[in-house]
Parts: C-alpha cells; structure tokens; sequence
C-alpha cells in the first residue's frame, strides 16, 4: 500500500516547498524506503515547455522527452531517480483528458462537472503514479499558495484521498513563510496561521508544518504555531536559510521528522543511513578553492530560467573541492563595448548557456572567440554549442557563418534546422527533446570524461550542425568527437589543441547529482581549477 504525502505551500511562492518536499523524500529513502515524487502545476498550460523561462524558470527535461516544472529538476538531485513526465500534471492535461472523454461520449446522459469528472481524473492520476512504480510513498506537491482559485480542485482531491485511502495512508505538510520584522526582530506566526485556516476551510488539516525563516524558529513562536495551527508540538518544524540546500534533510531530520512521518504513517521503524548524503554536503561546506565563472547570457536570465546549470556547475566544483561564484554578462553588451568584452579575462572560465532566438547571439560569439583566442576554459550548451561551431566557422574564412535559427539567409548556414523540424506546425512538445543514445569516438577528450563509449544525454533544441560543411570544419581542426548512433548528428564539438574547449548539443546538467557530477561540467570545472594552479592540461578523475 502506497503512502501519500500532500505538499502546500502557505503565505508566498518561492519559499522551498519543493526542496522541503524533496528532503522529506530523502529523510524516506535513507530509511530503505522506495520513494517517487510529482508536482501539481494549476496552470492550463499542457506542459512547461511553452513558457518562458525568465518569468516561469527553467523548463526541465526528463529522460522521457517531458518539458517539465524545474521542481522535478529538485527531486531528480535529491532522491537521484529519474521521474517520467507525466509525473508533472497540469491542470491542461487534467482538463484535456476529461473533455476529450465528454466528447467521446464517456460521460452521455451526465452533466461533467469539476467535481467529481476533475477531481476523480486527478485523483487518478495521482494513484497511478503512486502504484505504477510499486512506490512505498509517493510525494505530491502541489504548485501554487493555498488561497489560489486554480488549486482549488487539486485541494479538494488531496482532501477526498484521504477519505479513500485510509487515515495511516495520507499525510499532508505544510510550508509556510515566517517572516522576521526588522523594528522588533521578532518572528511573525500570523501569515502561518491565515493560510492554515485557510487550508482547513477546504477541509485539511494539515499533520505537519514546516516553518521557512532566516533564523531557526524560536520556542514561543513554535508554540503559537501549533496552538493556532491545531497540531502537536512536536509536528511544527523550522528550516533555516543554511549554506547548501542539500543540508535540508539533515536538518529537518534532527529535529527527528523521519520518526514522526513514519510513526504518523505507520510505516516499518528503520534506521536512517546518512553517511553517503553527509560526505555530499561536507563536499558542498568545506571547498579549499575557489572558482569564478562568465555565464554570458541575456542580462534577464536570472537565477530560476538556469537552475539545472547552476546546479551541474554547484555539483562539479564540489566535487574539485572549490567554492562557485557565476557573474552573469549582459552579451547584448559586448556586442559594441570592446571594454565590456576585457572584463572576461578576470575570470577562470567562459559558459555560453542553451536558449533561444537572435538578441544577444553576436555578443555571445565574441564571448566565445575570446575564450578561444586567450585559451580560457570555455564550456558551450547547446546554444552554446551551436554558436561555438558558428565561431569556429567564421575564424576559417566562412565570413558570416550563422545559425538559421539567428539569419535564416546566412551565405554559410553551419547551424541548421533539422530536416524533420521543418514540417512542424504546433511548438508545443515537437523539439527533439529527451534522451537519446550518443556515440563517443574513441582518444578523445568526451571519451576521457565519460570513462564509456556510449552515453545518454537529454536534448532540447530543434537545429542542429549542418552536416554539409562537416567536412571544411573537421579539416580545419574542429573536433566532432560524439555524434548520434546513426553518426548523422553531431553532439559534441572539442578542440584538442585548446587548454579545454567543449561544447555539447545535449543538455548534461539535467543528469548531474550532488555527488556525481555531469562529465562536462566536471571537465570544465576541473579545466579551471588547473589553469587557475598553473598546472599544464587537465587530467581528469584523477
Ligand atoms: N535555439 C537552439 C535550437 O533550437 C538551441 C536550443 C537550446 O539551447 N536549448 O536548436
């Protein structure tokens, strides 16, 4: 029998639910118990691969080819399981399937209504996750502040299930916002207690508060909270702003979580295991280097739209025992301030992230030429990739190489769109997108990061190196050391000659964990590091 835990969020967006959610994941999964997680996302978007980044964060791809919420990026690192897409149900799906059946004729002679044709396909959505995967708990967090029309039926379900399953069955936690005023300095439980009443209104009664602040939460407010809030004591707890969020579950499960989720849910008591996640955390708190990287990008890429990659970088210099700091480079800048482009060589390395469309595109070229020029450690992410084989082009006399995607009438389209992507009317989920096998050919650099032949990497991009000027460029000393199974694609470009030049169609943050970082990143940030000490080329895993 499957445990569900419910996750809301209370008082604003933005506070950790999903890192809360991800943890209580962990404090499960280190207990040997088999742990799955989805979000709910109440927009009517089918998918998250429509919106923009910068206003919604980064759209993630799973193994499966999803375009998904970045949330299920979180769970990915934390409980290091890939997660299929449909574990990321929007109200667009929900809403979708039920019309579809209205038409059908599934429901004739009834009149379908949110409740219970909505809420009776989410709630069995959300059992088929459950079950499918044979899960001993399954975690749903629903997206959204509780108050939200959207979320409305999503609660209402949440509420029903536990009618359904069984009290011992159903959990539901609470994450809500303690906020700090700054004349008195004192912590604030009242928002946490609107949105609890809020929450019981709809008929949940949450079992457990996780209480987000600055400081840990002090005794009196605790007590307040679970007086106002109708649950024990023992069940409010406090998550602190800490250095790394992977410390989450470490910290939660002190002040003995893991006990009281497996008490309440009558699960088996088992001794938790937290060595391996405790070595992944040191390697987060104690670095011995530190490293500055040029993430040149459009200035309003902030934060949210590049999670995956500012983890993957997080993960690598971890891993090289070195403190990350990423400036971010308006590229639209260095297009005409020649002054713009020197500040570049304050830093240890140059990454030219994936995205999409023109503005920006010439700054990001000259990021990359002067990378390669003053060979600086570049790393290149799709885009990145894309306009490194654009760069490379043009310093071997093909004058105004260019991706179509940026000049549809470049003389020298290097980049161009993929033959079967010229056909496509609906933008909605018809890039090449997930998983797909890649060959690594044998003495090179992609081969020595990899330590294997054949890969998996996750794609997200609908062009690609126009197979046509393969030959000028490899002549010329460029370096396509991983292409497709069928070798049509290419997936990888390096430089031999350079200290570290690699670039990737793929998208490697999506798989990077904690503790194990993606071969790419790692490479560039070893590359770094090494310049940075002065040592001659980098070798890798040693
Ligand atoms: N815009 C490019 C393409 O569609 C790159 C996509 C990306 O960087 N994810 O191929």
């Amino acid at each position: 029998m499957t445990k569900f835990i419910f996750v809301t969020g209370g008082v604003m967006s933005g506070i950790g639910k999903g890192v809360t959610a991800a943890s209580i994941g962990k404090i499960l999964q280190v207990r040997g118990f088999k742990v799955t997680a989805a979000k709910i996302d109440p927009y009517l978007n089918v998918d998250a691969g429509t919106m923009n980044p910068i206003i919604h964060g980064e759209v993630f791809v799973t193994e499966d080819g999803g375009e998904i919420d970045m949330d299920i990026g979180t769970y990915e690192r934390f409980l290091d399981i890939n997660i299929p897409k449909d574990h990321n149900m929007t109200t667009g799906q929900v809403y979708l399937s039920v019309i579809d059946r209205e038409r059908r004729g599934d429901f004739l002679g009834r009149c379908v209504q949110i409740i219970p044709h909505i809420t009776d396909e989410i709630k069995q959505r959300i059992v088929q996750i459950a079950t499918r995967n044979s899960s001993d708990v399954a975690l749903i967090e629903i997206g959204g502040t509780v108050g939200d029309i959207e979320s409305l039926p999503y609660l209402e379900a949440a509420r029903q299930m536990k009618l359904e399953q069984g009290y011992e069955n159903v959990l539901y936690v609470h994450v809500t916002l303690v906020p700090v005023l700054d004349v008195v300095g004192e912590q604030k439980t009242k928002p946490t207690q609107h949105s609890v009443q809020e929450l019981r209104r709809i008929g949940i009664q949450p079992d457990i508060i996780v209480a987000r602040s600055q400081k840990p939460l002090l005794a009196e407010p605790k007590k307040k909270i679970a007086l106002f809030c109708n649950v024990e004591e023992k069940a409010v707890f406090t998550s602190p702003d800490i250095q790394t969020v992977y410390e989450t579950p470490l910290v939660l499960d002190r002040q003995n979580l893991g006990e009281y989720l497996t008490e309440r849910l009558k699960l088996s008591r088992r001794k938790a295991n937290w060595t391996d996640w405790e070595k992944t955390v040191n390697s987060f708190t104690n670095p011995r280097h530190e490293i500055r990287i040029a993430m040149c990008g459009k200035y309003t890429e902030l934060a949210d739209s590049y999670v995956s990659v500012n983890e993957a970088l997080r993960h690598a210099a971890a891993f090289c025992n070195s403190k990350l700091s990423i400036d971010w480079i308006e590229t639209e800048v260095l297009e005409d301030d020649a002054s713009a482009l020197q500040t570049l060589s304050k830093f240890d390395g140059v990454l030219v992230p994936g995205g999409f469309g023109s503005r920006g595109t010439e700054g990001k070229i000259k990021a990359i030429n002067y990378a390669r020029l003053r060979d600086m450690p570049y790393l290149g992410i799709c885009l990145g990739f894309q306009l490194a084989t654009v760069e490379f082009a043009r310093s071997i006399g093909l004058q105004d190489a260019n991706s179509t995607e940026i000049d549809p009438d470049a003389t020298y389209p290097v980049i161009d769109i993929m033959p079967e992507q010229k056909r496509v009317e609906y933008k909605g989920a018809t890039m090449r997108l997930g998983a797909h096998e890649i060959t690594i050919s044998p003495g090179t650099i992609a081969e020595k990061l990899y330590r294997t032949r054949r890969i998996y990497e996750r794609h997200r991009h609908r062009y690609e190196v126009n197979p046509g000027y393969l030959d000028q460029l490899t002549k010329a000393g460029a370096v396509f050391s991983a292409r497709n199974t069928e070798g049509t694609r290419m997936e990888i470009l390096e430089l031999p000659d350079k200290y570290f030049y690699f670039a990737t169609q793929f998208h490697g943050e999506f798989k990077s964990r904690p503790n194990r970082p993606s071969p790419p990143y790692y490479g560039f940030i070893k590359a770094c590091l090494d310049k940075k000490l002065g040592m001659p080329k980098p070798q890798f895993w040693a």
